[in-house]
């Protein structure tokens, strides 16, 4: 009892913000008294504070607001891309402390090398933070097909990975003794931007992100759709023309070969492997008005509505939230991929659904990457209070 209730007083305020001792009451359905003690031993550990309200002008007591210490939990969230790395310390609320985010080079994303570059990384990261900081957990997003129970990477087709055992590999290397949890990079840039994002209160929804490949988070009745084993939402290898291009799955005419990174440079008159900078390069010759630009992104735009078509019939979602580079080519985007689903998706599905740009930007599968890791905590705070009396005990001893 005292263990879920707990849970759900550090749910609320680490998803909404400051709330007051009312606001706790009305949301959890515990009685004051509970939410007293209750907020009485959180404080204790460390996980909350709270302070005087401001009278509102209403009658009564003024009811104290409580909010998480953003340094009363930190976990560390990574995000494994082709062409960064990203390292960030989330405080409890889910404030980034401190990030970094690195570019590399395509020849370098070796498995073996990725994991020295994040353990790397997370030392500079780490060095920033005092070195009694309470982490709790590790959250790792990646471009790639993920096993949610150990971390197992089956296929990550851009990083040129094939089973690899990324969450036991990277225990071993970062040596933090804590859990870590690995997850597919679209569908935790779906959950944070659910949970903070562009998405927030809607139930159904398609997170569509775009990099080298293409992910797909898909929320479906207010719930990640994950699968058997964790493998679903991945879109980017629907077949959307028999007779295309190879794509590095195995496929042949995957939705990732007609909307990715690679197709957009090569139309834009870019090498396919000038990652980032040619990406840049597309969007300042767009912004000039540059015809080969526009047509590239008008050819994406295009190829983004025909696939969505299928995905709005099948999933009947209110929202499609753009992210990655999608989200930073929207605005080339929408128009082209509007006429697709208008032609193409059943009018009655298509009348319900927006498409809109990521909120979070870059950082929205790092923030997801931060929520996984915070979920062991989030679901049992009694065990994380329990540790630190243990801690205080010794401390004191
Ligand atoms: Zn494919």
């Amino acid at each position: 009892m005292r263990r879920a209730n707990l849970s759900a007083i550090v749910r609320e305020l680490h998803a909404r913000g400051p709330l007051s001792r009312s606001d706790l009451v009305t949301r959890t359905g515990l009685t004051r008294s509970a939410i007293r003690g209750l907020i009485g031993e959180l404080v204790l550990g460390g996980l909350v504070t709270e302070e005087r309200a401001a009278r509102l002008g209403t009658p009564g007591r003024p009811s104290p607001l409580v909010r998480v210490s953003p340094d009363g939990a930190v976990v560390l969230a990574i995000e494994i891309e082709v062409e960064s790395l990203a390292v960030a310390i989330a405080g409890l609320g889910g404030r980034i402390l401190e990030s970094e985010r690195v570019d590399r080079p395509r020849e370098h994303v070796a498995f073996e090398d990725t994991i020295s570059d994040i353990a790397a990384l997370v030392a500079t990261v780490r060095a920033r933070r005092p070195a009694d900081d309470p982490l709790v957990g590790v959250g790792v997003a990646v471009v790639g097909v993920v096993r949610r129970s150990d971390g197992f990477v089956s296929m990550a087709p851009n990083l040129g990975w094939r089973d690899v055992p990324l969450g036991d590999r990277l225990a071993r290397a970062l040596d933090l003794r804590v859990p870590i949890s690995v997850a597919n990079e679209a569908d935790l840039g779906a959950l944070a931007e659910l949970r903070r994002g562009a998405a927030r209160g809607h139930d159904d929804v398609i997170f569509l992100s775009g990099e080298v490949g293409v992910g797909g988070g898909l929320i479906v009745d207010g719930k990640p759709l994950k699968g058997a084993a964790g493998y679903a939402g991945e879109v980017g290898h629907m077949t959307v023309d028999p007779g295309g291009a190879p794509c590095r799955c195995g496929s042949v005419g995957c939705w990732e070969t007609q909307v990715g990174g690679g197709m957009l440079l090569e139309l834009a008159g870019q090498s396919r492997d000038s990652g980032r900078p040619g990406i840049e390069a597309v969007l300042r010759d767009a912004a000039d008005g540059s015809a080969a630009a526009l047509s590239a992104l008008d050819h994406v735009g295009r190829w983004l509505g025909v696939g969505l078509a299928s995905l709005v019939n099948m999933l009947d979602p209110r929202l499609v939230v753009l992210g990655g580079l999608f989200g930073r080519i929207h605005q080339y985007v929408i128009g082209p991929l509007t006429n697709e689903l208008d032609l193409r998706a059943l009018p009655a599905s298509r009348a319900l659904v927006e498409v809109v740009p990521a909120s979070l930007g870059a950082d929205a599968s790092l923030l997801g990457a931060s929520e996984l890791a915070f979920e062991p905590l989030l679901a049992d705070p009694a065990a994380w209070l329990a540790s630190r009396g243990a801690v205080r005990e010794l401390v004191s001893a």
